[in-house]
């Protein structure tokens, strides 16, 4: 009995913090409004950094000809070739994937290009003749870089951090792509990159390219990040010459949106500190698919401690960072059966506990589906902060029609996490209000970004 009602304590006191009613999301949102707006300002303690994409222009589906891409910043890495075929026949595309070697995010800066040149070597030479490089020309790339840059143009730009696993020394401040360049050269490979791109600026791309009204593209997977169009008028920091278009795309790296009012709990505080970036991502570490499941085995742990969850004794497999994966975490929480078998089945394989109670496991359900709805809320509220800051929070009040408003998300969290991605939805809904909500549309932009690196390459080809 004395167990149950420790068990009760810890659970009471996990809802507590971990609670995101909707006025604190209303509030989270406009404290992304603010901190958008300091970051447009360049306020040298700004945590969004708003960084100037370059691309002042989106593609319009008139691109045309043979273009390479690359996508590196998570767990895999893409290669990419695509023939663009203007409005009518639009794109054919391959691609290959191969996961990042673990070693090689924490090794050395050559190491890790040297790598990516020689896949993209290999892939290149796997280009078939339903593609085409006119007589005379160079290969040309898209490089999709997930990472913070502070770009000088549109084909340059120099490392402001690692984020997620990754951690080289050396790499920070040197321009990605001339690291890129001499790699390629190193293998022997003749292509020159023509536009260096964050994964949300080429999922908002890719996302234009298949429907006209987005806005936004977002991304959910190891790591969470977006971007979106604005007005240059609305970015004093902008010096450069006014676009044709009026706009500017803005990577946000809202991975580090930080606010008193986001719900921290002791489980974040100590993840925080024992992270390899402490002090930063705080956004990204309680909703990124890198942390969830970190977050669920800190609670776990707790209760094995404080309350005997798993046992007289705490299984030592629990106390290993990371060993909790999200897509496990996933997987548990998905369980529909009566006596939770696979969720039961996912303890014993990770944690090495042969028999849990049905009590252990409708706890650890419960925990996964704390912290999956507190990100995924959160999540929401980030993207109900954008809309605020583009006015398309609400329906026009002098009766004019509606604009849509399309959101593009992509990453392998939204995309395989089901209870995660509708709970995104069902709370933008929520924020919204049923108005403005019926012309809000999110739409899921499967690799999107890679064909945006690419349509990015094409409008921005040495040969136009
Ligand atoms: P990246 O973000 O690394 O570029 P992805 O967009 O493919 O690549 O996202 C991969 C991430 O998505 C994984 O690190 C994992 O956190 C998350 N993920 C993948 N599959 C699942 C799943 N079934 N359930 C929950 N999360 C998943
Ligand atoms: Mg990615």
């Amino acid at each position: 009995a004395g167990r149950r009602k420790k068990v009760a304590d810890v659970i009471e006191e996990l809802e507590q913090t971990l609670a995101t009613p909707t006025p604190l999301l209303r509030g989270i949102a406009d404290a992304m409004v603010e901190e958008m707006e300091r970051g447009l300002r360049a306020d040298p303690h700004a945590p969004l950094k708003m960084l100037i994409s370059y691309v002042d222009n989106l593609p319009t589906g008139d691109e045309h000809g043979l273009f390479y891409a690359l996508d590196l910043g998570g767990t895999n890495f893409r290669v990419l070739r695509v023939q663009l075929g203007g409005k009518e026949k639009r794109a054919v595309q391959q691609y290959e994937e191969v996961p990042i070697p673990p070693h090689l995010m924490v090794g050395t800066s050559t190491e890790l290009f040297d790598f990516i040149a020689a896949e993209l070597e290999r892939f290149v030479e796997t280009e078939g003749d339903d593609f085409h490089l006119p007589e005379g020309r160079h290969r040309e790339l898209g490089f999709t870089f997930s990472f913070p840059v502070h770009q000088t143009s549109i084909s340059s730009g120099t490392l402001v951090k690692w984020t997620k696993g990754f951690c080289i020394n050396g790499t920070v401040g040197k321009d990605v792509v001339a690291e890129l360049s001499s790699a390629m050269e190193r293998q022997g490979l003749d292509m020159k990159v023509t536009a260096l791109v964050n994964d949300t600026v080429g999922t908002l791309a890719g996302g234009i390219y298949a429907d006209n009204d987005v806005v936004a593209a977002v991304i959910l997977g190891t790591g969470t990040n977006a971007a979106y169009v604005e007005h240059v008028d609305a970015i004093p920091k902008w010096k450069g010459p006014l676009p044709r278009s009026g706009n500017m795309v803005i990577n946000m790296e809202w991975g580090n949106f930080k606010s008193d009012k986001l719900p921290r709990s002791d489980y974040d505080i100590a993840l925080d500190f024992e992270s390899l970036n402490p002090g930063e991502q705080m956004y990204e570490k309680m909703i990124s698919g890198m942390y969830l499941g970190e977050v669920v085995r800190r609670i776990l742990l707790r209760l094995a401690h404080d309350a005997s969850l798993f046992g007289d004794v705490v299984p030592s497999k629990l106390e290993k960072l990371f060993v909790l994966r999200t897509p496990d975490m996933s997987t548990m929480h998905h369980d529909t059966s009566h006596d939770l078998k696979h969720l039961g089945a996912k303890l014993k394989d990770i944690l090495g506990v042969a028999d849990t109670s049905l009590e252990a496991r409708y706890i650890t359900l419960h925990v996964c589906d704390k912290v999956a709805e507190r990100g995924a809320r959160l999540a929401a509220a980030g993207i109900y902060g954008i809309l605020k800051k583009l006015g398309r929070d609400r329906a026009p009040s002098d009766g004019s029609p509606k604009q849509r408003t399309v959101v593009a998300i992509d990453g392998g969290l939204y995309e395989h996490y089901k209870k995660f991605s509708s709970r995104v939805e069902a709370t933008l809904a929520e924020l919204l209000g049923e108005a403005a909500a019926s012309s809000v549309v999110v739409k899921m932009a499967n690799d999107g970004s890679g064909i945006g690196a690419a349509l990015l390459a094409a409008s921005h080809s040495q040969y136009n």
